[in-house]
């Protein structure tokens, strides 16, 4: 692995700071009051090639791979813009059509979604099932050579402005499966499909993204919706799910960067005894041993999109380690932030505190902490299965 970017990667990852210029933090703070989908910041970067980032080139993409996608959202994050659409459109759903689609399918939404013009969400929490993914019941059952899909997702993000889910079902219901990860299939639905409605779960989170319960009843597919083979997603599915918490790993250190410039900012200036509060080593250590660990986590997160992107075996364990090094230690320089800004910390105005309850999501979602660390510990250290 190569420490240095390329010239390319570069320019991706100053991206943030050229479209922040205009789409600001303040342009994304007035959205997420609002909660109102960030669409000009959308199509802008759509419009300069990079939702379709992991896209092959003779799609409309810009046929690049989970590094640069890492290094995009990462860019845009040190500026104070997090975008989320980015995580569960381009990183997990186009990523994923432009990998494993037919050609037709390739050709229908692949060209329009990098420009923009198509969104799609990701939909597989359930409210029963939650963190147990193999516990979905949301249906496609055969029908002739159709489906009907039946069942509940929970916590979408993104399905009100969203064009498309690629939705994860059971093609054959978790009960009678020979192997638990047997029977799943990944399907893209039309957002307006008959039989496709949602309720909003208001979620106290500034954002301007918003969360979803999903619900389909009796909702016709065909096998032109069908992204890969039958009954064999759950293969494939780590071919967006891994790069997730890569994406949300990136998102983090992009946040927590951005936070510890502004403490180091007001520290610096912040006289409440004879020096500046930032000459204080109480005020710098958390920011200081904060700052290490956004760097540790970052090059982590590196690692991860690299192997993920040279099909490395140490793919998983990368990308978990990276999402949950990245969540704690944003969670720690925020709060580092918070505490170097005194009342201010709390105050709209220096808007510090909007930006704890984003990385405090990531601890919990989009995989929790907990399920990380087993992961890690029965996967990487070999220790004996907990759940
Ligand atoms: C703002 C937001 C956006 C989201 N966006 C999406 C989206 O776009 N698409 C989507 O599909 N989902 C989305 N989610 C869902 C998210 O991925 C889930 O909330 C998350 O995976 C946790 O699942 P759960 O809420 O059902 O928690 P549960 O599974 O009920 O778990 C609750 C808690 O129990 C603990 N726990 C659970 N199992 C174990 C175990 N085996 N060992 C130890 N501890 C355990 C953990 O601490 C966990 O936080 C979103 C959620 C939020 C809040």
């Amino acid at each position: 692995m190569n420490f240095e970017l390329t010239d390319e990667q570069q320019m991706i990852y100053e991206y943030g700071k050229n479209v922040s210029q205009k789409y600001d933090r303040k342009y994304w703070m007035e959205h997420a009051e609002r909660k109102e989908f960030t669409l000009d910041l959308w199509r802008q970067v759509g419009q300069d090639g990079f939702l379709g980032m992991m896209v092959d080139e003779s799609y409309g993409g810009a046929g690049q791979g989970m590094f640069e996608m890492a290094l995009l959202m990462e860019g845009m994050a040190n500026e104070g813009i997090p975008l989320l659409m980015l995580v569960v459109g381009p990183t997990m759903s186009l990523s994923h059509i432009s990998a494993h689609g037919t050609e037709e399918q390739k050709q229908f939404y692949l060209p329009d979604a990098c420009k923009g013009d198509k969104i799609f969400c990701f939909a597989i929490t359930e409210p029963n099932a939650g963190t147990n993914t193999m516990k979905i019941s949301t249906v496609a059952k055969p029908k002739g050579d159709k489906f009907v899909l039946n069942g509940t997702k929970t916590f979408i993000s993104g399905a009100d402005v969203a064009d498309y889910a690629l939705v994860v079902a059971r093609t054959t219901p978790h009960d009678q499966v020979e192997r638990k990860t047997d029977g799943f299939t990944l399907f893209v639905v039309d957002m307006k499909a008959k039989g496709v409605d949602k309720h909003l779960i208001p979620v106290s989170v500034s954002m301007p993204d918003t969360q979803w319960t999903l619900f389909f009843d009796d909702v016709e597919l065909g096998p032109e919706n069908v992204i890969g083979e039958v009954g064999k997603g759950f293969e494939l599915l780590f071919d967006s799910l891994n790069p997730e918490r890569i994406i949300v790993a990136t998102m983090c250190t992009g946040l927590g960067r951005y936070a510890l410039d502004k403490a180091v900012a007001y520290a610096s200036e912040r006289k409440v005894f004879n020096d500046p509060i930032g000459a204080y080593q109480g005020v710098q250590h958390p920011l200081a041993m904060a700052k290490t660990e956004i760097e540790l986590a970052s090059l982590m997160a590196r690692k991860a999109a690299w192997c993920f992107d040279n099909k490395d075996p140490d793919e998983g364990a990368a990308a978990n380690m990276a999402k949950y090094a990245a969540a704690e230690a944003a969670i720690h320089a925020v709060d580092a932030a918070v505490q170097a800004h005194g009342g201010n910390g709390f105050t709209k105005e220096y808007g510090i505190f909007d930006i704890f309850p984003v990385v405090r999501l990531m601890r919990t979602a989009p995989l929790n902490r907990e399920i990380i660390l087993s992961y890690i510990a029965q996967y990487v250290m070999g220790l004996p299965r907990s759940y």
